[in-house]
C-alpha cells in the first residue's frame, strides 16, 4: 500500500502533533508525509501497523501490489522477531548478519552498526557495537517503570558533550528526541538524540531562531516563510535522494530571490 500524496502542516502544528505522528508517520523517521520520489509505504501483513519511507528501509523497487515488511515475509513466529538492540517488538526490522533481527532506526542511531550493503539495507552488522553499549542501562526506561527491561539490548547517549544519560533508541524515538543534524560534510546527516533535559533546551534555542527569523521576514517581504519551512523540512533521506542537499537548496533559493530582484 503506497500513499505519496503531500500533505504540508503548519509547523506549530507539526510539532504539537509530534506525539501522533511518531505513532501514525515512518517507523524510522517520523515523519508522516510521503513524496512521490520517496512514498510511505504500508505492510499489508495481517496486524502489522508498518509503514516506511522507500528510501527509510532500503525498499529498491516499491511493488504495485502488496507489500511485506522482512519481519512479515519472514513467516517466523512473532515471538521469535525482536530487536537485539531495544526492548520494543513494534517497528520496522530487518535481520542482522548474525541471523537475529534489529531495527532499522536502531541501526541507524547507533553509530558503530553499518548496514552491509547500503541501498537495501541489510543485513545489519552488529559486529562492531562495543561492549558498554550493552551494559548500560536506559533512564528512560528507567523513568517509565519498565526496569526490568531498561538493561535489554543497547543505548546510545545523549549528544549534548558530556551529557552521560543513556537510552535506547526506540525509547527516544517514542519521546521524540531523536533528530538528524547536518554533519561535518554537507552531505552528511548525523543521527542524534538528546536526554529530555538536552532536548527541551535544545528546542528552545530553536524556537528563539525561528522567531528572529520572522522577524526578518516582516521586514523584507523578499523572504516568504512558507517555502523557507518547506525546505528545511524536507528530510534529508529525500535530498540525498534528488541529489541534493539543504544547503544547495538554501543557495537555489537566494538565487531565485536575487534574480527577481527583491
Ligand atoms: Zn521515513
Ligand atoms: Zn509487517
Ligand atoms: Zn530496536
Ligand atoms: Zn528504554
Ligand atoms: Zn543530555
Amino acid at each position: 500500500m503506497v500513499f505519496s500524496a503531500p500533505s504540508l502542516p503548519e509547523e506549530d502544528d507539526y510539532l504539537a502533533n509530534n506525539m501522533k505522528e511518531m505513532i501514525g508517520g515512518c517507523c524510522v523517521c517520523s515523519d508522516e508525509r510521503g513524496w512521490a520520489e520517496n512514498p510511505l509505504v504500508y505492510c499489508d501483513g495481517h496486524g502489522c501497523n508498518v509503514a516506511v519511507h522507500q528510501a527509510c528501509y532500503g525498499i529498491v523497487q516499491v511493488p504495485t501490489g502488496p507489500w511485506f515488511c522482512r519481519k512479515c515475509e519472514s513467516q517466523q513466529r512473532a515471538a521469535r522477531v525482536r530487536c537485539e538492540l531495544c526492548p520494543h517488538k513494534d517497528g520496522a526490522l530487518k535481520k542482522t548478519d548474525n541471523g537475529g533481527w534489529a531495527h532499522v532506526v536502531c541501526a541507524l542511531y547507533i553509530p558503530e552498526v553499518e548496514f552491509a550493503n547500503v541501498s537495501t539495507m541489510e543485513p545489519i552488522v552488529l559486529q562492531s557495537v562495543p561492549h558498554e553499549r550493552y551494559n548500560k542501562t536506559c533512564y528512560i526506561c528507567e523513568e517509565q517503570g519498565r526496569e526490568s527491561k531498561a538493561a535489554t539490548g543497547a543505548c546510545m547517549t545523549c549528544n549534548k558533550h558530556g551529557c552521560r544519560q543513556a537510552f535506547h533508541v526506540t525509547c527516544a524515538q517514542f519521546a521524540g528526541f531523536l533528530c538528524e543534524e547536518q554533519g561535518s560534510d554537507v552531505d552528511n546527516v548525523k543521527y542524534c538524540g538528546y536526554c529530555k533535559y538536552h532536548y527541551s533546551k535544545l528546542r528552545h534555542k530553536e524556537r528563539e531562531k525561528h522567531k528572529a527569523r520572522h522577524k526578518r521576514t516582516a521586514e523584507s517581504p523578499a523572504l516568504r516563510p512558507s517555502l523557507t519551512v518547506t525546505i528545511e523540512k524536507v528530510s534529508p533521506f529525500v535530498s540525498s535522494l534528488l541529489g541534493l542537499n539543504k544547503k544547495e537548496k538554501f543557495w537555489q533559493c537566494g538565487v531565485v530571490v536575487k534574480m527577481l530582484g527583491l
